[in-house]
């Protein structure tokens, strides 16, 4: 499907993967016309039978490698755990001077994973749009998802420039706001304000789970307290987020530490009566909310 000439970045671009994130940028590609063709695979028929269906691509097969053949910009929208599986098999189809980027959540683990399957002269350039939601498959995806947004690229040095201009012209497209960030930085930074979250609320829905029946009904009955802000995060795909935890391992659990030692301490102050401890600790958190508020992240 073409869009206007003067809009278009891509004539050909392959999506590996069409769940939420995937079918999201195909909207926006859509939306703004800026691809002539658009390329998709998926593990499943039935994956691709919707895709086609939602009009999310002009061709779709299983067949990783035969999606890529001739595109100019492929981007992996699978779970981490798959990329060194789907590297391997689109390597030897992709042409020289294509363009491989990706939106996973963890960004050293695409280095490593990707980059060694890759010939000489396609380019590399990692890409996390940090937005979502706990939702997943290609119906999930709509245009906006990326407005307003930070997408982060983690290209390593010596990386063509056009290509990475190419990435990021694709994601301000989408509305988003764009940050260069070093891969290992990119891990930390985001164990930190995604991954951690995202584990302490499966952790405390796991908790719930685990208690006496009785007790569970009372925990779905009232959890407009509190708890259900986290079954949502917790709603989010289990195996997007294994692969988020097994491949960001050292600085998940860099900061889980901090994080134990900080509950410890708030543990202490109850223990003790400690208010104005408290007080000040809750004060400071609040303080952070504003500022979310105020940098339009809400
Ligand atoms: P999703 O909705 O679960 O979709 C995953 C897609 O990947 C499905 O189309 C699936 O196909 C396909 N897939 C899985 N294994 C594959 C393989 N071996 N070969 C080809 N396709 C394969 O996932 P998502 O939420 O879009 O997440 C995709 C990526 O985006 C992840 O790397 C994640 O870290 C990143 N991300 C997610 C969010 C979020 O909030 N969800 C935010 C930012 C970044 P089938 O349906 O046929 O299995």
């Amino acid at each position: 499907m073409a869009g206007k000439t003067s809009d278009l970045l891509f004539r050909r671009v392959a999506l590996i993967g069409i769940g939420l994130i995937g079918s999201s940028l195909s909207h926006v590609i859509r939306r703004d016309g800026l691809a002539e063709h658009i390329a998709v695979a998926a593990r499943s028929q039935q994956t691709l039978d919707k895709a086609m269906e939602l009009g999310l691509a002009d061709s779709a097969t299983l067949d990783a490698g035969q999606a890529v053949a001739d595109a100019d910009l492929i981007v992996l929208c699978a779970p981490l755990g798959a990329y060194a599986g789907i590297a391997a098999a689109i390597g030897p189809a992709l042409k020289p001077g294509a363009i491989v980027s990706d939106v996973g959540s963890v960004k050293e683990a695409v280095i490593r994973d990707v980059g060694p399957h890759l010939p000489a002269g396609v380019h590399l350039v990692p890409a996390h749009p940090v937005a979502g939601t706990e939702h997943s498959g290609p119906e999930a995806g709509f245009p906006e998802l990326f407005q307003g947004r930070w997408c982060i690229l983690t290209p390593t040095a010596g990386t063509d420039a056009l290509a990475i201009d190419r990435v990021k012209m694709l994601w301000e497209r989408a509305g988003m706001l764009i940050e260069m960030m070093d891969a290992k930085h990119h891990d930390q930074v985001l164990a930190l304000t995604s991954h951690l979250p995202h584990l302490i609320a499966y952790t405390i829905v796991g908790t719930a789970t685990d208690l006496e029946e009785h007790l569970q009904q009372e925990v779905i009955k009232y959890s407009a307290g509190g708890f259900r802000d986290f079954t949502r995060i917790a709603a989010s795909d289990p195996v997007m987020w294994r692969d988020v935890f097994l491949n960001n391992r050292e600085a998940v659990l860099e900061m889980l530490g901090r994080f134990s030692e900080d509950l410890t301490a708030v543990q202490r102050a109850i223990r003790r009566g400690e208010g104005d401890t408290l007080h000040e600790i809750f004060s400071r958190a609040r303080e952070l909310r504003r500022g979310v508020i105020a940098a339009k992240q809400a």
